[in-house]
Order: C-alpha cells, then structure tokens, then sequence
C-alpha cells in the first residue's frame, strides 16, 4: 500500500488526489484553511466554469483566446471528460 500526501486542498490539490487514488494508494489531503476547496467555490461567480462541455480539442482552445496555445498541451492530456469524475 503506497501512501500519498498532498499539501493544499485547492483545484491542484484535489486534481492530484483523485487522479493519484488508486487500489493500492491511499492519498491525503492536507488544508491549512478552515475549508478546501474555498477558491474553487468562488471562481466564475460560484459556477466553476473551468472548462467548457467540448470535446475537441481544436474547438475548446478556442474558448480561451488568451491562453488557447498554452492551453493545448493540458486539455490534450486532461480533456473535460476526464474532470465528469468530480
Ligand atoms: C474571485 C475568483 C474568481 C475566479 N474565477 C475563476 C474562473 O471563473 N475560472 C477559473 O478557471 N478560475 C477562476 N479563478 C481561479 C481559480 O480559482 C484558481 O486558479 C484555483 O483555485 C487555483 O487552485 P490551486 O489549487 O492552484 O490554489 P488554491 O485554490 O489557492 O489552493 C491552495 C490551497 O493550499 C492551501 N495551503 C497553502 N499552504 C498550505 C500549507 N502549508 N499547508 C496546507 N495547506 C496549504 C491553501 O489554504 C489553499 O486552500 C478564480 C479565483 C478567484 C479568487
């Protein structure tokens, strides 16, 4: 059994938990705060529009016009799909 520890329960924390967790590996979630998960509550009005509901990639880069290059690369390996497990 493999035991992980994660420090900060923000979005990074929490994408790093639940893609770490597994049959053999148990992950903890270290948070200094009061609550996890507190900046992900706020972000797009309580909405948490971190992606859109698209699956091609070419089409969803352009949803971001600022950071559609930077973009690629991370939606490429993580595509919305992936995040329906939270
Ligand atoms: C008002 C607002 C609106 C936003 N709107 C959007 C939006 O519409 N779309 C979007 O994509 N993004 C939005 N964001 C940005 C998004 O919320 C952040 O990019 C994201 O939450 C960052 O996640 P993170 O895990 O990197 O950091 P954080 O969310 O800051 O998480 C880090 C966590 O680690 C904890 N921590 C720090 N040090 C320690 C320690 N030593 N021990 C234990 N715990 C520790 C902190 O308390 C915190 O909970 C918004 C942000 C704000 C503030």
């Amino acid at each position: 059994m493999l035991r992980v520890v994660v420090v900060g329960g923000g979005a990074a924390g929490f994408f790093g938990a639940i893609h770490g967790a597994g049959d053999d590996t148990t992950v903890t979630v270290l948070e200094a705060g009061r609550e996890v998960l507190s900046k992900v509550r706020i972000s797009g009005g309580g909405r948490c529009n971190v992606t859109h509901s698209c699956f091609e990639i070419d089409q969803l880069v352009q949803h971001y016009p600022r950071g559609s290059k930077e973009l690629r690369g991370a939606f490429t390996r993580s595509t919305p799909a992936h995040d329906r497990v939270v």
